[in-house]
């Protein structure tokens, strides 16, 4: 029904040279059948990225600008994404929206530029620690969806990936118990059928923050955790390869 999708978030990290050992490990490993995998990379690897990596495995970016192209120095447009090949893009993840303050309304404007080009938008959404211990979890959660998908049309929901990522669990080594992440991820199914049924039936939502070998099978085998959003394990071949097969 929704194939699970793993995904690496390399994050500010990766050289040309890691993206040519996984092209190799990922071309020579069989790769578990029925399983999405992709790899979100710096800017400057999308394109080796695509040409390099099997066909099989998405590429995806980590942010976009909200413009189309313009006098944005430094900025990146969901088109010229999509002209070189890539997929996804990362959308609304916790460090965009605390180290660069990107708010519900950036956010959405990113989301919509995203599929303004064909670009699957990957929405990350999650609590900080001190929102949790204050019982707001999924008031935050549930409040950064409703203000994505409140904005688009049935058509534009059906097109998103979400990836709930609690802040607290975020390169922290401190992962969320498969309990209080399938709560989450309960919730936000429940929030998806009040769009409509069909809309939580089909729309995959990654578990990520300190998701690793170790703990990865018991997160992935919750009935609402559609697959992982990785960041450290994720630069390391071997450990990404093993969460694969873990949604296998
Ligand atoms: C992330 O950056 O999306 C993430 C989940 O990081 P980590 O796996 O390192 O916690």
């Amino acid at each position: 029904m929704r194939a699970p999708l793993i995904a690496g978030n390399w994050k500010m990290n990766g050289s040309l040279e890691l993206v040519a050992t996984f092209a190799e490990e990922l071309s020579r490993t069989a790769l578990p059948g029925g399983v999405e995998v992709a790899l979100m990379v710096p800017f400057p690897y999308l394109e080796v990225a695509r040409s390099r990596l099997p066909e099989t495995v998405g590429v995806g970016a980590q942010t976009l600008s909200d413009q189309p192209s313009g006098a944005f120095t430094g900025e990146v447009s969901g088109g010229m994404l999509a002209d070189l090949g890539v997929q996804m893009v990362l959308v609304g993840h916790s460090e965009r929206r605390t180290l660069y303050r990107e708010d519900d309304a950036a956010v959405l404007a990113r989301v919509r530029a995203a599929l303004g080009v064909g670009l699957v938008p990957v929405l990350c959404l999650g609590e900080t620690l001190e929102e949790r211990d204050a019982e707001r979890t999924e008031a935050v959660v549930l409040g950064q969806l409703e203000a994505v998908l409140d904005a688009l049309t049935a058509d534009e929901r059906q097109r998103l990936v979400l990836a709930y990522e609690p802040v607290w669990a975020i390169g922290t080594g401190r992962t969320a118990t498969p309990d209080q992440a399938q709560q989450v991820h309960a919730a936000i199914r429940a929030r998806l059928a009040s769009y409509d049924a069909q809309l939580a039936e089909t729309t995959k939502v990654l578990y990520g923050g300190s998701m690793k070998p170790s703990n990865a099978v018991e997160l992935l085998a919750q009935p609402d955790i559609d697959g992982g959003l990785i960041g450290g394990a994720s630069l390391q071949v071997d450990d990404f390869l093993a969460i694969c097969h873990s949604a296998g």
